[in-house]
């Protein structure tokens, strides 16, 4: 009785705190609580795929007040006016796919794990732009929660936080060298990461459990790791996805193989963590993923900036310190050059990707950033928009896959537009990403809920002190 007194009051505690820290953040922004601010002449990229150009964004205070032609935007008299010519504007982005607590940039793992580091995270998201991040089934449940409703209570600052409950073959799940910090995680929270289940009616029970905390997605992980670890059978995934549709929990699937896929979707799961376009993608497929409407995370530069030294890309260097960007540079320099002939692959990945746009597949925005040590949140977003142009996407389509398309996938309903109503999430960007994907790195500034993120405090506080 007296722990859980206890434990109440450190959470009221907490949450006065980070109270006290809003209101000093909304003293020092600009955009003040019911503050019109009137933005003109800025290229708008909507989000569902349209543009105005010189449009005009009336915002109050957080929200969108009015979005379109300057004819029909009527600004009150007492509106600010800030002029944005030659500027381009783009909803917020959402990474549907990540994996925070672990990675502190000075070193990964479950030491990391906490609180302040998953506000840390959550704020590197917000500096490139991120208004929402899901973290994957590597959370301990009731921080988690709690993390989620301070936020929401309190209007917080940083992108916003979603996770997932994890379930998988007891004592199993992520990559083995993940899963040794998540169940040290466990053990130092005392909180439950990972549901084992070991049969279907122990699946079910799980799913109920996971149901009366109010988690509305669970991921499950269907994958032997290379024979190091058990696959979660379909007779349990089935009840597990039977158990969670019933009570409106979405199901999203790590999955290594396309030959899993469609008994997955037959089970009815929402949507694919790790898209295997390259290998199995055949046209039957492809009209399974899109009759049952679930989407794919294609996820591929978790492989790709390996083979690239993003120590010397200022993009991310920026805003890392100096003793970490010389530390990747030398893990890079030390890795064997690479041989293998990528050009096959390349053209395979090609292939996949053309045959779900041509089907109309929902494909989406994620990363897994955070799940291994150096890929790192939001920069590996911006990269990933880089693939999704090069293997056939027009920028437009890019946009749409990491802004409205998430938010409706998350249940993010005031996000992933720039529409009336919606929350003021968006970047002004410099250079106009619709000719360039890359353009989405010339970054001017960021609104979360109305208020600019103080990008260069961010970057003078990660670039100069080692945390
Ligand atoms: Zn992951």
């Amino acid at each position: 009785m007296k722990n859980r007194a206890n434990k109440k009051w450190v959470k009221f505690i907490s949450l006065v705190l980070l109270m006290g820290l809003l209101v000093s953040y909304e003293h020092s922004s600009t955009a003040q609580n019911n503050e019109l601010l009137l933005l003109e002449g800025a290229r708008l990229v909507i989000g569902d795929g349209t543009v105005i150009e010189n449009g005009s964004l009336l915002l109050e205070g957080n929200r969108i007040l009015g979005v379109g032609d300057p004819s029909s935007v009527n600004a009150p008299a007492n509106a600010t006016v800030i002029d944005l010519s030659g500027k381009t504007i783009i909803p917020a982005l959402i990474d549907a796919h990540g994996h925070l607590g672990y990675e502190a940039y000075t070193s990964w793992g479950s030491v990391n794990y906490g609180r302040a580091n998953l506000l840390d995270n959550l704020e590197r998201y917000a500096y490139y732009g991120f208004a929402a991040a899901f973290s994957a089934g590597s959370d301990p449940d009731d921080l988690a929660i709690e993390l989620n409703t301070d936020q929401q209570a309190a209007n917080a600052t940083g992108a916003r936080f979603l996770f997932a409950a994890g379930m998988a073959p007891p004592g199993q799940g992520p990559n083995n060298q993940f899963l040794t910090h998540a169940l040290a995680v466990e053990s130092d929270t005392g909180m439950t990461i990972l549901r084992g289940a070991a049969s279907a009616e122990q699946g079910r029970a799980a799913v109920r459990e996971i149901a009366g905390k109010g988690i509305p997605f669970i991921k499950i992980w269907v994958d032997d790791r290379g024979g190091s670890q058990e696959k979660l059978s379909p007779e349990i995934y089935r009840a597990i996805i039977d158990e969670a549709l019933e009570r409106n929990i979405e199901v999203f699937v790590h999955q290594q193989a396309a030959s899993d896929m469609p008994d997955l979707l037959d089970a009815g799961v929402s949507g694919f963590l790790h898209g295997r376009i390259e290998n199995g993608m055949d046209d039957t497929l492809i009209a399974q993923i899109k009759e049952q409407d679930a989407f794919i995370i294609p996820n591929l530069g978790l492989g790709e900036l390996r083979r690239e030294r993003i120590a010397d890309d200022a993009f991310l260097t920026d805003a890392i310190p100096q003793a970490v960007r010389e530390s990747l540079g030398n893990v890079f320099d030390a890795r064997p050059a690479r041989t293998a002939d990528f050009t096959a692959y390349e053209q395979a990945l090609r292939d996949g990707f053309a045959r779900l746009i041509a089907a109309d597949v929902d494909i989406i925005l994620g990363t897994d950033a955070g799940a291994v040590p150096n890929h790192y949140f939001g920069y590996a977003g911006h990269r990933e928009l880089e693939i999704f142009v090069r293997l056939g996407m027009t920028p437009m389509q890019a946009l749409v896959a990491a802004t409205s398309k998430p938010a409706q996938r998350l249940g993010l309903s005031e996000l992933g537009t720039l529409a009336v109503g919606k929350s003021a999430d968006f970047i002004v960007l410099d250079a106009n990403p619709l000719d360039n994907i890359r353009n989405t790195r010339t970054i001017s500034q960021v609104y979360l809920r109305g208020v600019e993120i103080d990008r260069a405090a961010l970057r003078s506080k990660w670039s100069t002190t080692p945390r």
